[in-house]
């Protein structure tokens, strides 16, 4: 068994230049690779191999072959292997925290510990659920017995981003594999490694060839996997326009697709809520110790106008307590964005905001002085006051940690500005009076509401967005079922 390596400068050396295809360690057809930094300091980590679409056929021609077998096995004992997936996932937990942070920019303590830490939880809730592939029977005739089967779908592409790499690919990766059917996975080009080395850990217990990953860009690598003829479902989580692209690719094949796209999720904060309760949610909400960088963010806060100064007071008073630096040191709150296109991105919003006429940015945190981190994507988190709902840094995504506080008079109102958006995804509303959190959860045109809090993924519950934020759910039994499984109707003749 391999033995946890808490170096994680020396791991991403050793992951270095490969994808794991068909159970080894392989290089690019091509024999190119790319670089892969520490968003911190800027210096490069280790390299990625550079897949294309022969990397692609090869790990879906794997994928294909092991699958057939897979599929025979008894689904419970199935279940135990990924249970037991979930046991060695736990023991190199720390491991993989260490390397998620150095290659994400991701604080430790705050979120790559805890991204590492639940991971084991989606392979032990799916590995559960083995026996829930049920079918029914359906009483349409004495003479004729007739029934539903759940079959796996084969091989499913899955196409992730970089943001919880490893949580987002095991909530794709852990009901696929239950269900039967076999994956290949396509990493995000700004987190390779530590996904590379999830899926190394798993294809310790797992049949060679079930789990494959490739690293890659975009267009070359995940564009041949969407389209391959073999790959007979598409799960992907990203941003609105690729997921355009995804779904266009397998429509033309006619297999089915989820996609988990952006948001630009709004909070409600009521008059009649409690103040203090709902301030430190809007810490959690608009995930700050993330950089922002959550499609679930609270990018929109919407604050009674009677509570508003008191409620942006406190907010930037908690978020001022909050120290920028080192992702690997402990005592960090925030670390850093994750790459430079991104952190471009953040600052063109931010100038946007800046130059907006009545716009004020708070900009807040306990930024690193520390002489090696000079050129780290270290951004100081900005509360903007003073922009509309119609403000581009409203409506678009910006994946920062970056946050606007709208104000409204009356729940209508409220609602109203929530609900304009072309996203969907997620939703909160903050208040202690029933019949107002009982309207948002009706009317807030959202795939993840809550009430007084600010809950993130959770393997058992179904997340997914309404309108642009995309297509079917994700986790969830119900999830499994449907996305991983065929359903196949059986009738047999008696008479
Ligand atoms: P992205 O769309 O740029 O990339 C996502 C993945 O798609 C990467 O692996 C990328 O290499 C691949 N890709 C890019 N072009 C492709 C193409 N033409 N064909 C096939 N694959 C291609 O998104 P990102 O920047 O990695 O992630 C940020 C976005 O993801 C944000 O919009 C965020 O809201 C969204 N996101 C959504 C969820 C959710 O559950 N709804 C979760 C996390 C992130």
């Amino acid at each position: 068994m391999i033995q946890p390596n808490l170096d994680p400068f020396e791991l991403a050396k050793e992951l270095s230049g490969v994808h794991l295809i068909d159970g080894q360690l392989v290089p690019s057809v091509s024999g190119q690779t790319f670089s892969v930094i520490n968003p911190a300091t800027m210096a490069e980590i280790g390299r990625a191999a550079e897949g294309d679409g022969s990397d692609v056929d090869l790990a879906v021609s794997a994928a294909k072959k092991a699958q057939a077998e897979w599929a025979k096995m008894p689904a419970r004992q199935r279940g135990k292997l990924i249970m037991e997936c979930g046991r060695i996932l736990e023991a190199h937990a720390q491991e993989l925290g260490l390397l998620v942070a150095l290659e994400s920019g991701k604080a430790l303590r705050t979120e790559s510990a805890v991204e590492a830490s639940v991971l084991a939880d989606s392979f032990t809730y799916f590995g559960g659920l083995a026996s829930e592939l049920k079918g029914e029977t359906i009483p349409y005739s004495p003479s004729v017995l007739t029934m539903t089967m759940r079959e796996p779908v084969g091989v499913v592409g899955a196409i992730i981003p970089w943001n919880v790499p490893m949580y987002l690919m095991a909530l794709k990766i852990a009901p696929a594999l239950v269900a039967g059917n076999s994956v290949v996975v396509k990493s995000a080009e700004e987190a390779p490694l530590c996904c590379l080395r999830v899926c190394q850990l798993l294809d310790q217990i797992l049949p060679n060839g079930l789990l494959n990953i490739l690293s890659g860009y975009g267009p070359p690598c995940g564009g041949p996997l969407a389209v391959h003829p073999d790959v007979s479902k598409v799960t992907f989580t990203g941003s609105v326009e690729t997921g355009r692209i995804v779904y266009e690719a397998a429509a033309k094949k006619l297999v089915p697709v989820t996609l988990e796209l952006g948001g630009k999720s709004p909070m409600i904060v009521m008059d009649d809520a409690d103040l203090e309760q709902a301030v430190t949610g809007a810490v959690t909400g608009v995930r700050f110790t993330r950089q922002g960088q959550s499609c679930t963010a609270a990018s929109r806060i919407l604050v009674h106008r009677s509570i508003v100064d008191n409620f942006v007071e406190r907010l930037v008073a908690k978020v001022n307590e909050m120290v920028i630096g080192d992702p690997l040191d402990e005592q960090t709150d925030i670390g850093t964005i994750v790459s430079p296109g991104q952190f471009e991105r953040v600052q063109y919003y931010l100038g946007l905001a800046a130059d907006t006429e009545g716009a004020t940015l708070h900009r807040c945190g306990q930024m690193t002085t520390e002489e090696r981190f000079k050129g780290g994507l270290f951004v100081q988190p900005a509360i903007i006051t003073g922009l509309t709902n119609e403000h581009r840094a409203c409506r678009e995504e910006i994946f920062g940690p970056v946050t606007a506080i709208l104000t409204f008079d009356t729940l209508d109102e409220a609602l109203d500005i929530a609900n304009d958006t072309e996203y969907g995804l997620a939703a909160t509303i903050w208040t202690k009076d029933l019949n107002s959190a009982m309207r948002g959860v009706h009317e807030l045109e959202a795939g993840f509401v809550q009430v007084n809090q600010n809950l993130v993924v959770q393997p058992m519950l179904p997340y997914g967005g309404y309108k642009t934020s995309g297509l079917g759910k994700e986790a969830s039994l119900d999830a499994m079922l449907e996305h991983f499984t065929h359903r196949k109707t059986v009738l047999i003749n008696l008479d």
